[in-house]
């Protein structure tokens, strides 16, 4: 256990409710864990460039390698926290807590490849972008929200 005064953060930024260390998985170090609600606060996240994209159900999509840290981390443990902030004043932020399914279907992989490029480098790019990641190999990850917590413009 940590002692009390040695955790970073007392209480859950999802129901306001206590942290307390404890073990999740045998092989982890300890977690900070919502005693109320049960969620688990990571203090080493891996962080990420990337693109997203969601789609008609509200789910997150995005595409990664299944030999990167994300591919490997996702395929041990579905359970994914995905944060996204504006740092820029007056500063907001969303973090969506889900389960995720990792897809390999490689038509699936070059469909959302081309949307996803398509979104941000120009619909004329998305077919060019379908092709360069839908290759084997590659990922689409479907992010299903269970909880979403966000603020808008928190300087104001
Ligand atoms: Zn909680």
């Amino acid at each position: 256990m940590l002692p009390h005064d040695e955790r970073p953060y007392a209480f859950c930024p999802m129901c306001g409710g206590d942290l307390e260390a404890r073990s999740v998985k045998t092989s982890e170090p300890e977690r900070l864990v919502c005693t109320r609600c049960g969620f688990i606060f990571y203090l080493d996240p891996k962080v990420a460039v990337g693109t997203i994209i969601t789609d008609d159900n509200g789910d997150i999509l995005f595409n990664t390698g299944a030999q990167t840290l994300k591919g490997r981390t996702l395929r041990r443990d579905p359970r994914a926290a995905m944060c996204v902030d504006d740092e820029r004043p007056p500063f907001s932020f969303v973090i969506v807590n889900g389960a995720v399914e990792l897809i390999d279907d490689l038509a699936q992989v070059r469909h959302w490849a081309g949307v996803i490029g398509g979104r941000y480098m120009g619909a004329d790019q998305a077919e060019a972008y379908g092709e360069r990641n839908g290759v084997p190999g590659e990922l689409v990850v479907r992010l299903h929200p269970t909880r979403i917590v966000s603020e808008l413009d928190l300087a104001e």
